[in-house]
């Protein structure tokens, strides 16, 4: 008898839940990963990226004397003609996932499986806590992260797995040629002309890194955007190329202090977005809070554009939008302005910043993301309230206080000096000249008076609130 094992994002070969049950219990294995184009967001970073991974692993399994098989097209279609393929095969192991897309095509394919009389093998691999492991003394999810946190941190972490991994069990025989040469042919066309580095031995690598060098400096550090002190996993994590057993092992073995526990106390957010987003299976396009889905957003293309292109006048947004055009990452302090920059400032609605960071996130995650832009917006459960809006000036002054990170991504402003550079638009005429930056000619004016549009944003609101 034949098993598969199905690699979705979980991209590795160490500490794997569904690949270590696999190679214990099957006789004959099949490493394989689904393409569906269905899927794809073309011309994406984050497509781009994931690709990448999947092709990074492909070598890595091939390496070690075993081979990745690769299927194409609909899911549904591709598993078929496998099982016409190979008539032998009786089970299927994969670390399941239970929300969004991959929830229903997991659905999809469990009563595919049993029609075939093929046994599912599923595991909860991803997090420390699933979905509805985390209750509160009534029985109920949580919908506020601090009470979450306080029962999330007293709970037993799972430890890391080792996988047998025994080479003479996988099957060799290449049994889609033709789907290989698909996927190179999309890693050489996405042409990721960015640092990216794909894999475990990366991942690790990058880990050794932050724990030598970081973790110490997190609390305080992590923070700012120029000071290069968080992880930098995130691209990892979302893949799966790291687990997060691992990571967690890794940080827990360190002494005890209070960056160790900050940034253990993220992990946390990470099992919290993803149970919020099980409890709330339309949150990719409805407001949690129902009494924000009736904001009159102002979604105005030429204002969206320029936020895009960091264009909008104002340094910290600018360059953070840049940071994200140019690495397919941006530090979370500017994920957060830029989010409430676009929908308190520019009151567009969140739905399409959520879409752009999907497109151009190498780290992207559903969960985090929404998560993200629903508390930036103030729609999520447990989000920023809807009249505390950031003032970018002010994010700008505290968190790149000598303004390296914005003369970093914005170098129109390399010269002009400390005072001016988290407002260049305050400079005289004379001071414009002096430093060769006019503004409206080489760095735009700002797009909208801030001060002007927070008072507009939170009437809007309160407006949606009496809507209902
Ligand atoms: P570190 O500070 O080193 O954190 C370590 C890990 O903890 C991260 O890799 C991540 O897995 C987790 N983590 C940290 N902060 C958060 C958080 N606020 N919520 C959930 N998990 C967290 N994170 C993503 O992984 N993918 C996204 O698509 C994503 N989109 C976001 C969109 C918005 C609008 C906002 C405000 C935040 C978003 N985040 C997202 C969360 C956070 O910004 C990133 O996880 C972080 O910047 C990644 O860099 P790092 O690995 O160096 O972070």
């Amino acid at each position: 008898m034949v098993s598969v094992m199905w690699f979705r994002r979980d991209l590795r070969l160490e500490d794997n839940i569904a690949l270590s049950q696999a190679f214990e219990k099957s006789e004959e294995l099949i490493l394989l990963f689904q393409i569906n184009p269905e899927q794809f967001l073309k011309d994406s970073m984050n497509h781009a990226a994931f690709f990448t991974s999947v092709l990074h692993l492909k070598k890595e399994i091939e390496q070690q004397g075993m081979h990745l098989q690769i299927l194409h097209g609909n899911v549904k279609d591709s598993f078929q003609k496998l099982k016409e393929d190979v008539p032998d095969w009786s089970d299927v192991y994969f670390n399941q996932d239970e929300k969004g897309y991959g929830k229903k095509r997991d659905d999809l394919m469990r009563t595919f499986f049993k029609e075939n009389d093929i046994s599912v093998h599923s595991y909860m691999d991803h997090y420390l806590h699933g979905a509805d492991e985390v209750h509160n003394n009534s029985g109920d999810l949580y919908k506020v992260f601090t009470p979450y946190y306080n029962k999330w941190i007293e709970l037993d972490k799972p430890t890391p797995m080792k996988v047998k991994i025994d080479q003479n069990k996988v099957m060799k025989e290449v049994l889609y040629a033709d789907n290989e040469e698909k996927l190179e042919k999309m890693v050489e066309e996405a042409e990721l002309d960015i640092n990216y580095k794909p894999g475990t031995q990366a991942a690790k690598e990058q880990l050794k890194i932050f724990i030598e060098e970081r973790l110490d400096d997190y609390k305080d550090g992590r923070d700012y955007p120029d000071e290069d002190k968080t992880s930098r996993l995130s691209q990892h994590m979302r893949l799966g190329e790291l687990s997060i057993r691992t990571l967690w092992a890794a940080v827990q073995a360190e002494a005890s202090n209070k960056s160790q526990q900050t940034f253990l106390k993220e992990l946390c957010w990470r099992d919290f977005y993803h149970m919020i987003y099980v409890g709330n299976p339309n949150q990719k396009e409805q407001p949690i809070k129902e009494q924000f889905s009736h904001i009159q957003w102002d979604n105005d293309e030429e204002q969206f554009e320029k936020w895009v292109q960091g264009k909008t006048g104002y340094p910290i947004v600018d360059a953070a939008m840049r940071q994200l055009s140019s690495l397919g990452w941006m530090h979370n302090r500017l994920r957060m302005i830029t989010a409430s920059f676009l929908t308190k400032d520019l009151l567009i609605d969140w739905r399409r910043g959520e879409k752009y960071f999907q497109k151009m996130l190498t780290d992207y995650d559903p969960c985090n993301n929404i998560g993200g832009w629903q508390w930036a917006a103030s729609t999520g459960t447990d989000a920023v309230p809807y009249f505390r809006i950031f003032n970018p000036a002010t994010q700008s002054e505290k968190y790149d206080k000598s303004g390296d990170f914005i003369r970093e991504f914005v170098p129109e402003l390399k010269s002009v000096k400390d005072k001016y550079i988290h407002a260049p638009e305050k400079m005289s005429k004379e001071e414009q000249e002096a430093c060769g930056v006019i503004i409206g000619e080489d760095y735009p004016a700002p797009i909208v008076n801030h001060s002007t549009a927070r008072k507009r944003a939170i009437s809007i609101y309160e407006e949606s609130k009496d809507i209902k």
